[in-house]
């Protein structure tokens, strides 16, 4: 993609009444567009994001046997009347419509998803099935003042798998854990994998998936040394104290962001529903159920706060929108735009997704500014200079120095 044709533009003033850095970076490089307190617009490079994280996610759910639909995000009320969230759940919202017909949003879909495969199961050889989508959830949040971490609506994959036996829950439970750590690790990030309440319908723990990080709203205590790891909220144990799960750790207390969790949601939305199969005895038998949930945008926000620097953002490689930005400082000069188009094209033709900075009038400064803010991984300028010696500028936004590359030895990074 061309820069000159990019309808966004970047701006250097800080956005008015946005009080989270995810979200002042990202309308700064032009990623996302504010319409009101926990409620954004994602622009071309936004949507280049969230696609790469969905398809990471989308890969790794249909690896454990995912089967992903869509589901509708209009519902009646009836349902979320049926399993108690109407008015049990603060966060559904609630629409009247003038034939006084009440609706909602989805804030998940439990509601929906149940009767779904109530439909279509019917016998134990139909089980287990896991169900997922990923789209737009609704939330009547009361604080969103933490950019896109916290929408009032925003975008997750929500799976739901149902089984014949506990064990069988177990198993892919685990599977899942996996999955979700594998998700976020191909995203560039490190979670933690947290023991953590259970929510509004079930007694039993859950795992929540935590990213360390002073943007996060909740507060975790981990092991130094094994991998156990808590949410404050659950747990009576202290920074400080001793690890019960290994004999030298200690715990440490740190600030995460939740970027997804996984539930064991036993039986009750199935006995909500009536939903029953014919187990193997030919009896009725109600299918345990799990949910598991992973919050997309939230992701991309976690990225964009806790990887930046001073300059700007910090994409990890697999969710940048694009790898390479070549800006080439001396646009109008024959040689110079022939070369970085030319570079363009073989690094496209390697499917390596190119940014090329060809904006005329804009200053060299102004073009390595905006570079840094955007945060693409591997900058590669084009110039006059760099013409004469007969290579290009090469500089990872990671790195402090840039070297000089020839066209062979900048096309061998991306084999
Ligand atoms: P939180 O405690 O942060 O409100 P939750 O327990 O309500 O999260 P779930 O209902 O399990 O979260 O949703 C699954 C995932 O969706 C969460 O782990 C989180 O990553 C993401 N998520 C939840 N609420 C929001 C929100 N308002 N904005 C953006 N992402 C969200
Ligand atoms: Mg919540």
């Amino acid at each position: 993609m061309f820069q000159s044709k990019l309808f966004t533009k970047t701006r250097r003033e800080a956005p008015k009444d946005e009080v989270a850095k995810n979200a002042d970076l990202l309308i700064r490089a032009g990623y996302i567009h504010k319409e009101m307190a926990g409620s954004y617009s994602y622009l071309p490079l936004g949507k280049r994001v969230l696609e790469n994280i969905e398809r990471i996610v989308r890969q790794e759910m249909d690896a454990i046997g995912g089967q992903e639909i869509r589901m509708a995000t209009l519902h009646p009320s009836e349902p979320w009347k049926q399993t108690g969230a109407w008015d049990k759940v603060d966060v559904v919202f609630k629409i009247n419509s003038r034939t006084e017909k009440e609706y909602t949003v989805g804030q998940s879909e439990e509601e929906i998803v149940t009767p779904i495969a109530k439909e279509y199961v019917q016998s134990y050889k139909d089980l287990p099935v896991a169900i997922y989508q990923i789209g737009q959830k609704y939330r009547d949040e009361l604080r969103a003042k933490s950019g896109i971490m916290r929408g009032r609506e925003f975008t997750m994959k929500d799976m739901y798998s149902f089984h014949e036996t506990q064990e069988d829950f177990d198993l892919f439970y685990a599977t899942a854990k996996d999955a979700y750590l594998r998700v976020y690790e191909r995203c560039g990030l490190v979670a933690k994998a947290t023991e953590a309440s259970g929510g509004s319908f079930t007694e039993k723990l859950s795992y929540e998936f935590m990213v360390l990080t002073d943007a996060g709203e909740d507060d975790i205590l981990y092991c130094d040394s094994c991998s156990y790891c808590a949410n404050v909220e659950i747990t009576k144990e202290a920074e400080g104290d001793g690890c019960t799960r290994c004999p030298k750790g200690k715990l440490a207390r740190a600030k995460a962001s939740e970027v997804g969790n996984i539930f064991d949601l036993g039986t009750k939305y199935p006995r909500d529903f009536g939903f029953t199969y014919m187990n193997k005895e030919g009896n009725a038998s109600t299918p345990i159920m799990g949910c598991f949930g992973i919050g997309i945008t939230r992701l991309m926000g976690v990225a964009a706060e806790a990887l930046a620097d001073e300059k700007g953002i910090v994409w990890p490689e697999s969710i940048a929108p694009f790898r390479v930005h070549i800006l080439n400082l001396s646009v109008g000069d024959e040689e110079a735009d022939k070369a970085a188009r030319a570079l363009y094209d073989e690094l496209t033709a390697k499917g390596v997704a190119v940014l090329c900075d060809d904006r005329a009038d804009v200053r060299a400064g102004e073009k390595f500014a905006d570079s840094d803010l955007i945060g693409i991984p591997h900058r590669v300028v084009v110039s006059k200079k760099t013409i004469s010696e007969g290579k290009f500028e090469y500089k990872k936004r990671t790195a402090g120095d840039a070297r000089m590359l020839s066209t062979v030895e900048l096309l061998a990074l991306f084999n």
